[in-house]
């Protein structure tokens, strides 16, 4: 045990020789192939201690045990120091020359090994160290940043029953991590697949878009509000045109099995319909920290050799959005879908994919002592009678995306405070503006159908989110009215008569 510690403690300083000659530029620089031969004896040693524990109850994948309970299962390693020396390492991945991207594969394998040692004040942060990995690793790595969240570290920081009432560093990360994602990554399938692992455990994700589209970065915006309206279609006004002009979305293919391939009778080429929360079967099962995503045949195999019992459903991507109640037994008049579920129970009628419910259908579900724990999301809230916080965000939201309307140059005016010194839009703006410039405008069509949707004319309304709203709309006004595409202009009369008289 002294030896396998001392070893431990002297890689560790390994990595910080490392990084500092890297940082130093003290030659010969180390290869990427040398810090990653390091970073494996890390996960090889972590993987092996994690089978040695005799006994670790499924409970750490499903509560959150206090950190003195689980970790004293586990002999004392300086983990803290490996993940210190890691998260240096990550720092240092831009400055390689020769292997990046091996670099890049054994930092994630280490960090998901290294995941079950933590400490909460540690782990809780790996989510978002990991998303912002995407912007220094290479592009070739983002499929495996994916996997590693929605697998690994989002389950394990965000699975647990009470998440949704105490926050912590991981809960209150997640915009952070979907706008790094947004922002790096450019396959929409990952999109979707991160939104939808935290849709299935974190309720209000619509404010964490919400948040992205009023403050993020102009990349992170597009794709925040178009998954917004995917997942929310109950915010479009009747007859409009839903076809997407800046961003495609495309529905995310679940990972295979990953049980060791000489196994799996699939060879693992089939997707994995259950996760195993059993670490000692998980561990065993295949060369990768807990826990396991499994396809079927090896589900049957693990329940019958091992008698399994902690395989949990996956839950399935929610490629369709129906409009109207998913539930076979509705009886309801007005049947438009005003809830999605992700829960287990709610879910195994659906084929486990997320279910839609009706205003009806959601009371009936979740309006009980059982139901109230599931992690749904239901409609948008009208900006005059929500909480403070959500009214903020909505408002926000709906003032960033009039922006994009604004030509560039005059946008910063606006934000600066500066006067507006101009002649008219047909003078400097006529042949400048490139199609990307009006793509981006019409993002505004969103805000447009935002405050239809969520801002219907009411007496007594806050005076101030008003006041903002409608000078933002002038300028909106003022900035597409030139522009040769008419809908700019069908959308607002329709907004005025709505609303504004
Ligand atoms: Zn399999
Ligand atoms: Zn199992
Ligand atoms: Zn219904
Ligand atoms: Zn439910």
């Amino acid at each position: 045990m002294a030896t396998r510690a001392a070893t431990f403690t002297a890689k560790i300083r390994n990595l910080k020789d490392y990084y500092s000659r890297m940082i130093n530029n003290i030659t010969p620089l180390p290869a990427g192939m040398d810090i990653a031969n390091t970073l494996k004896y890390f996960s090889q040693t972590l993987l092996c201690v994690l089978k040695d524990v005799p006994f670790i109850p499924s409970e750490v994948y499903t509560h959150r045990l206090r950190d003195n309970v689980r970790l004293s299962m586990f002999p004392s390693l300086n983990y803290s120091g490996l993940y210190e020396g890691v998260l240096n390492i990550i720092d240092v991945v831009p400055l390689v020359q020769h292997g990046q991207h091996v670099l890049g594969e054994s930092i994630l394998n280490v960090l998901g090994c290294l995941a079950p040692f933590l400490e909460y004040d540690l782990l809780d942060t790996l989510p978002y160290i990991v998303a912002s990995a995407l912007a220094v690793f290479p592009d070739a790595l983002q499929s495996d940043v994916v996997d590693l969240l929605c697998t690994n570290l989002l389950p394990i920081t965000l699975g647990y029953d009470s998440i949704n009432e105490i926050p912590n560093y991981a809960t209150e990360s997640t915009p952070a991590v979907l706008m790094m994602v947004f922002q790096y990554v450019s396959n929409p399938e990952h999109h979707s697949q991160v939104l939808e692992c935290l849709m299935s455990m974190k309720k209000n994700i619509a404010k964490d878009l919400l948040s992205i589209i009023a403050f993020g970065s102009p990349v992170a915006k597009a794709p925040a509000v178009n998954l917004l309206f995917y997942y929310w279609p109950q915010l479009y006004p009747p007859a409009v045109d839903r076809r997407s002009i800046h961003y495609q979305y495309s529905s995310w293919v679940p990972v295979s099995c990953q049980r060791e391939k000489k196994k799996c009778p699939n060879s693992g080429n089939v997707r994995a319909i259950k996760v195993c929360l059993d670490p000692s079967i998980a561990i065993e099962c295949g060369d990768r920290p807990p826990p396991l995503h499994a396809c079927s045949d090896c589900c049957n195999i693990l329940q019958k050799n091992d008698g399994c019992h902690f395989l949990l459903d996956l839950v399935q991507p929610h490629e369709n959005i129906s409009p109207v109640c998913e539930n076979k037994n509705c009886r309801s008049t007005n049947r438009e879908a005003a809830c999605t579920c992700f829960a287990k129970e709610c879910i195994r009628f659906n084929s486990n994919h997320p279910i839609r419910y009706c205003a009806t259908c959601h009371q009936i579900k979740h309006e009980n002592s059982e139901g109230i724990s599931h992690v749904y999301h239901q409609s948008l809230p009208q900006i005059w009678n929500c909480d403070a916080d959500i009214r903020h965000y909505i408002t926000e939201a709906i003032i960033s995306l009039l922006k994009e309307a604004q030509p560039l140059q005059e946008k910063r005016t606006v934000e600066m405070g500066e006067e507006r010194i101009r002649g008219p839009h047909f003078d400097d703006e006529e042949g400048d503006d490139s199609e990307q410039g009006d793509d981006r405008k019409l993002l505004s069509r969103y805000g447009i159908w935002l405050l239809l949707k969520l801002c219907p004319v009411k007496e007594d309304v806050d005076v101030i989110v008003l006041g903002r709203i409608m000078a933002m709309l002038f300028q909106w006004y003022d900035a597409t009215a030139y522009l040769p595409d008419g809908k700019q202009q069908t959308l607002l009369s329709h907004h005025h008569k709505t609303s504004v008289t």
